[in-house]
């Protein structure tokens, strides 16, 4: 068997921060990764800016329930699950990602996790691991997995670069630029075939 390592955000459901930040208009949460390299300084910023909000964990999910995935992404998880055992790797948290999960049929998911008071105050975070998703890929080839992973930005490049296979889908040019050794494609369709290519197994579309 081998195990197929998706990403989340960009790859099957939209940027959670970004669509919060839409939904409840606040400007300051769209910054991104892109902005603040330092992830550290990034989540104490929207920490502070959630507090400042009087938003907790209660209406942050409120508002993430109501994201859909992205069209096309419960039919291939779907496909997906029928051909692999699915793992999603992410960076987002367990508490943010679970409306989303609902909606996907609850595929594993392995991310980080909110530190909560009992108001739903959102305290702190705690990352599972450093380098998570490349640890993760790392695991499954001690256990003697062949592993497929696919995701669509530098914080997946790790994870596709340990896989035996890495596939980058819904990437932004400059990423496909600059690892251009992985295949990149922009269709559900065109990730199926890749996933069939990638595999040691005669699998149909
Ligand atoms: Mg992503």
């Amino acid at each position: 068997m081998e195990i197929a390592c998706l990403d989340l955000e960009g790859v099957l459901v939209p940027e959670i921060w970004i669509a919060f930040a839409e939904k409840t208009g606040i400007e300051a949460l769209k910054k991104t990764t892109r902005d603040e390299p330092d992830y550290d300084v990034l989540m104490r910023y929207r920490l502070d800016i959630l507090r400042e909000h009087g938003l907790g964990l209660n209406e942050i999910q409120e508002v993430i329930a109501t994201l859909e995935p992205l069209p096309g992404a419960i039919e291939f998880v779907d496909w997906l699950r029928e051909r692999f055992q699915v793992v999603i790797l992410s960076d987002t948290f367990y508490e943010f990602a679970s409306p989303l999960m609902k909606q996907l049929g609850y595929p594993t998911l392995l991310c980080h996790k909110l530190e909560t008071g009992e108001d739903g105050t959102v305290i702190d975070y705690h990352l599972r691991q450093a380098n998570p998703k490349r640890q993760a890929v790392v695991g499954f080839k001690s256990m003697y997995y062949r592993t497929i992973a696919a995701g669509d930005s530098y914080n997946d490049t790790t994870m596709l670069a340990e896989a035996d296979a890495g596939i980058l889908f819904h990437a932004p040019d400059n990423v496909i630029a600059e690892f251009p050794q992985f295949p990149a494609v922009h269709s559900f369709a065109d990730l199926k075939s890749e996933f069939i290519r990638a595999s040691n197994r005669e699998l149909n579309l």
